[in-house]
C-alpha cells in the first residue's frame, strides 16, 4: 500500500520507532476476517457442527472465529440472513468483551451503528434487561435497526440523538455504557481506502474534541460503581490515551480499571502522553502486528461507588388502543401456540405496535427510532406482523412453519421474494432455514405468499 498519508506515516514512525518496520509490513497483508456467533439463535457448539465454513477461534471472544474470505463468503449465506452470526473484525469484538454485560442490566451503547457491538452486547444480555442503542446519524441508524432485527434482539430501544440530549433524561440510569467513538479510523486503512483519504492531522484533533464531548455527556448517565468502556479503531494517542487522560482530569469520580482480556493485547502507552501521571497502561491496544485483527484501543473505566446517585424519573409511553390489543390477540391466537403479551408492555406509535422494556425514563422530546421490539402494524380490522417479530420468534412458538433445508432451492425463491408452494393450512407462516426463522409468508390456497421485506430481497444467490 503506497498511498498512506505522509503525516500519518511520519507520526507512526516516530511513535513506534523499532517496531515501525513490522507494523508497516502489515499493510502488505490482507485483512483477516471474523464472524461472531449470535448466541441468541445458536450455541457455538451447535454452530460449528452445522457450519459449512472453515473456522479458527478468536482468542479473546469465545463465540467468534476467523474465516477464510478467499474461500468462503459467510455474508452471502442463508445462515447470515437467519441471524446466526455477525461478520465483524476480530479486534472490534474487544470493547463489548471488556464491557462484560450481564443479563438483567441497563446498558447504553452510545455510538451504535451499524450494530456490531450492540448485537454482541445483546447476546450477552440474553434478552434480559434494557439495552439502549443510540446513533446520531439518521442514515446509519437504518443498518443498526436491520442488524438488531436480523439477530432477533427483543430488549433494545433505539434512539437517534446527540448524546448531550440524553444526559439529563438518563442520569445515573445505566449499569454499563459503551462509547465506541467516532474516530480518525487508522485501523480501517487496510479495509477502507475512503477512511484513509479523509484522514488528516486536523481531523484527528477534531475527533479528539468530539470524543471528549461524548465522554462528558455519558459520564452522568452511569450509576455509581458502573462501568464505562471507551474504544476507537484508531492508533492515534491523541484520540486514545490523551482523551482518557483529559477525561480523568475532568472527572475525578472515574478511575481506570484493567481490561479483563488484557493478556491478549498490548498495554496502553503512558509514554505517548505528555506529563501523564495516570495509569494509562491499564488500557489495551490491539495492533495488527501483534494479533490477527485490524486494530483497536480499549479503556475500561469505573465510576466510584460513592459518587452521587442521579435522580431517575420513570416515564410512560403512549397507551395502546382497545382495538390494537384486540387485533394483536386475534393474530396471536391464530398464529402462536401461546399468548405472551402483557398489555402493560405494549405501546402504539401511530399504527405501529411495540413491546417495550418496563422501567424506561420518559422518551418525550427524544428522537426514538424503535421504543422496543417492533411487533407489527395495526391496520383497519387486521394486524400485519413485522419482520422483526418473525426474526425474534422460534419455530416451536408458532402454530405453522415451513422449515426448508439449507440446500432447498425454495429457500432462494423465498429470499428473492417469490411465492412458494405449500401443503400448509391458510394463515401466517414462519419460513425458516431448518429451525431458524427467516421471515413471514401467508399461506393461501396451496401457496406461501411472500412477506420477506422488499428492500432485503436477494438478487442472486452467489
Ligand atoms: N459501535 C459501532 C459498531 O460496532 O458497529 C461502530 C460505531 S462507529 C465507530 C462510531 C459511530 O459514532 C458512527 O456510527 C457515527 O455516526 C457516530 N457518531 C458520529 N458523531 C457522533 C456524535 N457527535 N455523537 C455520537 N455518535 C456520533
Amino acid at each position: 500500500m503506497n498511498s498512506l498519508p505522509h503525516d500519518y506515516l511520519e507520526q507512526m514512525k516516530e511513535l513506534l520507532r523499532d517496531e515501525y518496520p513490522v507494523f508497516i509490513k502489515t499493510y502488505e497483508q490482507r485483512p483477516t476476517r471474523g464472524l461472531r456467533i449470535n448466541t441468541l439463535k445458536i450455541s457455538p457448539e451447535e454452530f460449528t457442527k452445522c457450519v459449512p465454513f472453515q473456522l479458527n477461534p478468536i482468542p479473546w471472544c469465545n463465540e467468534a472465529f476467523y474465516y477464510q474470505h478467499e474461500v468462503d463468503r459467510p455474508g452471502k449465506h442463508v445462515y447470515h440472513a437467519a441471524g446466526l452470526y455477525y461478520i465483524q473484525d476480530a479486534s472490534a469484538m474487544a470493547p463489548a468483551e471488556a464491557l462484560e454485560p450481564q443479563p438483567g442490566e441497563r446498558i447504553l451503547d452510545l455510538c451504535a451503528a451499524p450494530g456490531g457491538k450492540t448485537t454482541q452486547i445483546a447476546a450477552k444480555m440474553k434478552g434480559q434487561g434494557i439495552l439502549v442503542a443510540n446513533e446520531i446519524d439518521p442514515i446509519r441508524i437504518k443498518a443498526l435497526v436491520e442488524n438488531l432485527e436480523r439477530c432477533g434482539v427483543t430488549h433494545a430501544v433505539v434512539l437517534n440523538e446527540n448524546p448531550v440530549h440524553l444526559t439529563k433524561r438518563f442520569r445515573g440510569f445505566f449499569d454499563r455504557i459503551l462509547i465506541d467513538a467516532p474516530c480518525s479510523g487508522e485501523g480501517m486503512f487496510r479495509k477502507d481506502h475512503d477512511v484513509c483519504d479523509r484522514w488528516s492531522l486536523r481531523a484527528v484533533e477534531k475527533c479528539a474534541d468530539l470524543q471528549l464531548e461524548i465522554l462528558a455527556a455519558a459520564a452522568p448517565m452511569l450509576r455509581p460503581g458502573g462501568r464505562l468502556v471507551y474504544s476507537t479503531c484508531t492508533f492515534n494517542p491523541t484520540e486514545n490515551e490523551s482523551t482518557i487522560q483529559l477525561f480523568l482530569e475532568q472527572h475525578p469520580d472515574f478511575a481506570l480499571i484493567p481490561v479483563p482480556q488484557a493478556k491478549h493485547y498490548q498495554p496502553g502507552r503512558t509514554d505517548w502522553v505528555p506529563n501523564s501521571e495516570s495509569d494509562l497502561n491499564q488500557a489495551s491496544r490491539l495492533w495488527p502486528h501483534y494479533l490477527q485483527g485490524e486494530g483497536h484501543f480499549v479503556a475500561c473505566l469505573e465510576k466510584r461507588a460513592d459518587s452521587p446517585q442521579g435522580k431517575q424519573r420513570l416515564g410512560k409511553l403512549p397507551p395502546v388502543s382497545v382495538d390494537a390489543v384486540k387485533q394483536l390477540r386475534k393474530f396471536t391466537k391464530e398464529t402462536y401456540r401461546e399468548d405472551e403479551w402483557s398489555e402493560g408492555n405494549l405501546t402504539l406509535f401511530g399504527e405501529h405496535l411495540y413491546q417495550v422494556p418496563v422501567e424506561l425514563p420518559s422518551l418525550k422530546g427524544i428522537r426514538v427510532e424503535r421504543p422496543g421490539r417492533y411487533l407489527g402494524q395495526v391496520k383497519k380490522g387486521r394486524f400485519v406482523p413485522s419482520h422483526a417479530l418473525a426474526c425474534s420468534s422460534r419455530v416451536d412458538q408458532v402454530i405453522q412453519s415451513e422449515q426448508l433445508a439449507q440446500n432447498d432451492p425454495q429457500l432462494l425463491q423465498y429470499l428473492q421474494g417469490e411465492a412458494i408452494p405449500t401443503q400448509l393450512e391458510n394463515g401466517w407462516t414462519l419460513v425458516a432455514v431448518e429451525q431458524f426463522p427467516l421471515g413471514w409468508a401467508k399461506a393461501s390456497g396451496g401457496l406461501l405468499k411472500n412477506h420477506y421485506p422488499k428492500w432485503m430481497r436477494w438478487k442472486s444467490y452467489a
